[in-house]
């Protein structure tokens, strides 16, 4: 298989199975990206203690790359701490701009990276990246679970 090939598979599998897909019983941050140019619509729910991403996961529709792309990142970040997430996104949006990045650090996630050559799909491929660094940020509307009972 070669490498666009094996590329291509990754993007459907996680479009077809996607994971963390569902919202979170217990979250401390959640965030909504909206894309109406393909109409990707997603929300993502965080639960961060201590600047460390216990986990996360996001509900939504959208087209095949915007569904992949964010099930990717929410398999990368569970578990690790909120600044390393930050780095994660930085070298994601360098690959989408034809800029250097660490390959060592995205991983399966350069699966993406032909999508630079479609400038109308970087948007759904960046949507959930670009709401997740905000989320990261704390530029976002903080929901309680808790508060909300
Ligand atoms: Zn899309």
């Amino acid at each position: 298989m070669n490498i666009n090939a094996l590329y291509q598979q990754i993007i459907l599998d996680h479009n077809r199975h996607p994971l963390q897909y569902f919202t979170l019983e217990h979250f401390n941050r959640q965030i909504e990206g909206d894309n109406p140019l393909c109409g990707d619509q997603v929300t993502i729910t965080a639960n961060i203690v201590d600047s460390c991403i216990q986990e996360a996961a996001f509900q939504g529709s959208g087209c095949a790359i915007c569904i992949a792309s964010t099930s990717l990142l929410m398999q990368a970040i569970q578990n690790k701490p909120i600044d390393w997430s930050q780095q994660l996104c930085k070298h994601f949006f360098a690959m989408l701009n034809n800029e250097p990045y660490d390959q060592s650090l995205l991983g399966k996630i350069e699966a993406l990276k032909g999508v630079n050559q479609f400038p109308v799909r970087i948007k759904c491929a960046t949507l959930s990246w670009h709401a997740w660094h905000a989320l990261s940020e704390n530029n976002c509307h903080i929901i309680s679970t808790e508060d909300a009972s």
